[in-house]
């Protein structure tokens, strides 16, 4: 079974949407399915009652990292405690923009106090990019800290990577004070990858749509109105949309939980899905403590879809290399953490039951290898 910190595993049902032939993106059908999408992917957002807008892209995660940079202003702070951190950092640079890139340790959170300072300081900051679950090295990052920072500086967007996050976790966009979100769909939303997902706040569209935006592509503002309008500005990848709308309405029916957690509230059972993930995240910090594995990041921090495990006197590559010989694909590091860590990706649709049989095949790998 694929355990990668993305892509992930996909049911079989949800890879059967991908072989139903093409359909036309300008038909009533098309509309169908963007009907379909609409409603659970506001509820995956935490966008039940606003007018905030949701779309959907026809491109990687990374795409949108750029599309979301691209009117909201000039001078960008970046934290940066990870790899797709430093990834969003060098697009903004890229971009050509006025960045002030703010170090966080690997593995903590950002200190609220020091970020205040730097906001008091070094801006007035257009925008802060946040990732919420930095899958390099398995770090979560609670946004609300952050969130009440921001209070003093109502004029920051808050743009946040939930790349491995959404479907996994709750995001509350509006709560949260977001003002874009993003994720691709091959991660926690368990599809094959080639898409990616997102939501925005009111006043990231009012700002973003009065300003320039030197992208036709990724021009945030057309996918937006394109979505809202079902007129997509470019031929998007159906089945993807299809496989989405599916997998959507699987997760807000609860059809990948055990019976007996299965509600008949979508809400319920987005929370019942957080829950399971919740509890696979404390399931391998525990087995990884027993077998002397320290988790890499704070543990405050701990990520509840991914796991980044110090491998201590086990090289990881030989521990991956004997896990995929047993039949289940874990990850190796990534990064500056290759050759120390190992990571788990128990996200997506991933269950407590298959997760326990994981453990047991590396449990075994491990006894090989000592
Ligand atoms: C996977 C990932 C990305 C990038 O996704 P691509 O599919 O490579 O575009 C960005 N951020 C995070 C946190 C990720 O896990």
């Amino acid at each position: 079974m694929l355990w990668l910190p993305g892509p992930t595993h996909v049911r079989p049902e949800i890879l059967a949407e991908f072989a139903i032939p093409p359909i036309g993106h300008r038909s009533a059908a098309m509309d169908e399915i963007l009907e379909r999408i609409d409603p659970h992917l506001r509820l995956a957002f935490g966008l039940e009652s606003s007018e905030s807008g949701v779309g959907v892209s026809t491109s990687s995660a990374t795409a949108l990292m750029e599309a979301a940079l691209l009117g909201v202003g000039e001078r960008i702070l970046c934290l940066v405690g990870g790899s797709f951190a430093k990834r969003w950092c060098n697009i903004a640079k890229t971009l050509g923009k006025d960045v002030y890139e703010l170090p966080v340790d690997e593995g903590q959170v950002v200190n609220d106090m020091f970020l205040a300072d730097v906001l008091d300081h070094e801006g007035p900051f257009d925008a802060i990019t946040l990732i919420l679950n930095e899958t390099s090295n398995g770090t979560y990052t609670d946004p609300q800290p952050i969130v009440n920072v921001l209070q003093a500086f109502p004029d920051t967007m808050l743009l946040v990577d939930v790349v491995s996050l959404v479907a996994g976790a709750p995001i509350k966009l509006e709560e949260s004070c977001i003002d874009f979100a993003l994720a691709g769909v091959n991660k926690a939303l368990a599809l094959p990858p080639g898409a990616s997902v997102f939501a925005c706040s009111e006043a990231y569209v009012d700002r973003v749509r009065q300003a320039q935006r030197k992208s036709w592509y990724l021009d945030p503002i057309r996918m937006l109105d394109g979505h809202r309008e079902r007129k997509t500005p470019t031929t998007p990848t159906i089945p993807h949309y299809r496989a989405l709308a599916r997998q959507l309405e699987d997760i807000s029916a609860g059809v990948n939980l055990p019976a007996d957690q299965r509600r008949d509230n979508a809400a319920d059972n987005w929370q019942a899905r957080y829950d399971v993930h919740a509890r696979m995240s404390a399931t391998v910090t525990q087995w990884a403590k027993k077998r002397g594995f320290e988790p890499f990041p704070n543990s405050q921090a701990i990520s509840p879809t991914v796991a980044c495990l110090k491998s201590g006197a086990i090289d990881p590559k030989r521990l991956v290399a004997s896990a995929l010989a047993a039949g289940e694909e874990i990850g190796g590091g990534y990064g500056p953490h290759k050759a120390s860590t190992f990571r788990i990706g128990h996200m997506g649709d991933h269950t407590e039951a298959e997760l326990t049989n994981l453990l047991a095949v590396l449990d075994e790998c491990c006894a090989s290898l000592v």
